[in-house]
């Protein structure tokens, strides 16, 4: 350990040229000083450590010096300047309105007001965190505001502007301070590191940047911490061990991780970052802006948005070519999602488990269907082989059959990115027609060789016979005691499209299940009613009702597993429950 102490008031400016990040605002009070429109009284307003009482005493000790330099600096030599720089003026008065602001704290400050300086021509009054005074102060103060003698000036400082009252706004100059910038704070700390011959990598004080939030006096009070705790050199790995910083690797990794969908590595990093202590929450806040820097790095004019030193900049450049578009938005939302539910979570450490496996199962769901598809179309009952080979006549239409449902799903997919792990179920039935039902296929493979002999009828009916006919349906099913499924017919009106395809929009999985059980029946009642065998009935989910969000952690689990059955086995071997 070194005893070396930088600090925030060594390398604090003298002179409003060493200002850091407030051009405007320097430039301004240097203009009003050479042109002698100084202002009695200033509001400084912003963040904390920006540079607003730097400011202020600079201010102070610019207009008191007997020499001022052309370009209005304190020419540092004079007896006034030389008692600002040690510290011991007596033109300026500070107080700190957090701890004192009662109505004698202000009244002892205004009695000041009255005498003129001994030395210098003004005296300067800081007031910080002004906002903190009681009102009766206030008021005790807003007197000497209006006429103050015209050896005073008043500098109220405050990092909530919106608490100061309308009547002290109307008499002050106000100043905007902003947050500095990152690049600022990176290139004060440089100078820092120079000048006090500190070897510091670029990604080390990136990181200090980032972390001390737009403030320079944050930034250098953990400069020097860092500094004593790593002897005069800072490394990005000492930097982020000391800061005890969820850093970009830890993302990195995790992130490759779940693109391989390797689920056993995306556990064992979510294990060790939370031994390491760091709080789930942040983990899953933390990745969400990792893949936010992601999806940035996809454009080449957005990359400038990334706030990143220059290797760690070629990290996620080549992370982000890796990722695809549909994957980053599905994980942004999917993390967005655990984040709002983190805190009602009674198993938070699953709901980040769960958030990172949907994350990591996003790309290989659509792989593995696009691999199964055949057995997707028909499961269990009859492959599509046996079928082709049955109806040998229309044996080169079992292509038609694939490519049909591959269509209806990308199209229904592309419009609808939020459900589109469930392909809309498309119900057909045309009869001897150039395409064949699949959903016939499945149900009744012998009905379908009768059906096949007799004539197509196909008469258009209009969209009141078809409600008519529809209610009729339902309300058998009412007089059948089926109560939810007069509920679910009557819920959702159908729409009539194309003449024969009639619409349904659902908006949860028991609609679905539901339309699901009956739907073969419906549409015999369809098309025996309304005199059309063409009669097709589509479900789709909408996006705007999408209830289907599970839920609680089981839900979310279930539904993973109908995604990927390994996670059941995955589950029982880690001894994962979500119930826990
Ligand atoms: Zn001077």
């Amino acid at each position: 350990m070194s005893d070396f102490i930088v600090s925030a008031r060594k390398y604090r400016p003298f002179a409003f040229t060493d200002v850091v990040g407030q051009n405007a605002i320097t430039s301004t009070l240097s203009n009003a000083i050479r042109d002698n429109h100084l202002a009695q009284s200033f509001l400084f307003c912003g963040p904390r450590g920006v540079g607003k009482t730097t400011c202020a005493r600079i201010l102070a000790k610019t207009i008191n010096c007997e020499n001022i330099t052309e370009n209005i600096n304190a020419c540092n030599e004079c007896d006034s300047c030389k008692s600002f720089n040690e510290s011991h003026s007596f033109n300026i008065h500070e107080l700190d309105a957090a701890s004192n602001n009662s109505v004698d704290d202000i009244r002892n400050l205004v009695e000041q007001v009255r005498f003129a300086p001994q030395v210098g021509k003004y005296n300067i009054y800081i007031i910080d965190e002004v906002h903190m005074l009681s009102s009766s102060a206030f008021n005790a103060f807003l007197k000497t505001l209006e006429e103050p003698p015209a050896h005073a000036i008043f500098i109220l400082a405050t990092t909530e502007k919106h608490k100061i009252i309308p009547t002290i706004l109307s008499r002050c100059q106000i100043f905007d301070f902003r947050s500095i910038s990152i690049q600022n704070i990176i290139d004060h700390l440089k100078y820092v590191s120079k000048s006090e011959k500190i070897i510091s990598e670029d990604d080390a004080l990136h990181i200090i940047a980032q972390k001390s939030g737009g403030s320079l006096r944050d930034s250098l009070s953990m400069f020097d911490r860092l500094v004593n705790a790593s002897d005069l050199t800072l490394t990005y790995k000492s930097v982020i061990e000391n800061l005890n910083i969820l850093d970009h690797d830890y993302y990195l990794k995790m992130t490759d991780a779940i693109i391989k969908h390797d689920v056993s590595e995306v556990l064992l990093i979510l294990n060790e970052i939370l031994n390491n202590g760091f709080d789930g929450h942040q983990f899953v806040n933390g990745l969400a802006t990792h893949i936010r820097d992601l999806l940035v790095c996809k454009n080449p004019e957005t990359v400038v948005l990334l706030e990143k030193g220059e290797e760690l900049q070629k990290k996620y450049l080549s992370q982000s070519a890796n990722c695809d578009l549909k994957f980053l938005i599905k994980s942004l939302k999917m993390t967005n999602e655990c984040d709002v539910q983190y805190r009602v979570s009674k198993n938070q450490r699953l709901l980040v488990e769960l958030c990172l496996l949907m994350m990591a199962s996003i790309g290989q769901f659509s792989a593995e269907k696009k691999k199964n598809k055949n057995s997707i179309i028909a499961p269990n009952k009859a492959p599509i082989e046996k079928i082709a080979e049955k109806q040998n006549k229309e044996e080169v239409k079992k292509e038609e059959i694939i490519t049909e449902v591959k269509e209806n799903e990308t199209l229904k997919t592309e419009v609808k990115v939020e459900v589109q792990e469930k392909p809309p179920t498309v119900f057909k039935q045309r009869i001897k027609s150039s395409t064949i039902s699949i959903s016939g296929i499945l149900d009744d493979e012998k009905e379908d060789d009768e059906k096949q002999r007799s004539p197509i009828i196909e008469e258009d009916f209009s969209e009141t016979e078809m409600m008519k006919v529809w209610n009729d349906f339902a309300n058998i099913k009412k007089e059948d005691g089926r109560t939810n499924l007069f509920i679910t017919l009557t819920a959702l009106p159908p729409n009539l499209k194309d003449k024969n395809k009639i619409e349904i929009k659902i908006s949860n999985d028991a609609q679905q299940k539901l339309l699901n059980e009956n739907r073969v029946e419906l549409m015999e009642y369809l098309r025996k009613k309304l005199k059309n065998d063409t009669i097709e009935v589509v479900t789709f989910i909408t996006e705007e009702i999408k209830t289907d969000i599970p839920y609680t952690s089981t839900d979310k689990f279930n539904k993973m597993i109908e995604k990927n059955t390994s996670l059941k086995v995955l589950r029982d071997e880690l001894g994962l429950d979500p119930d826990y």
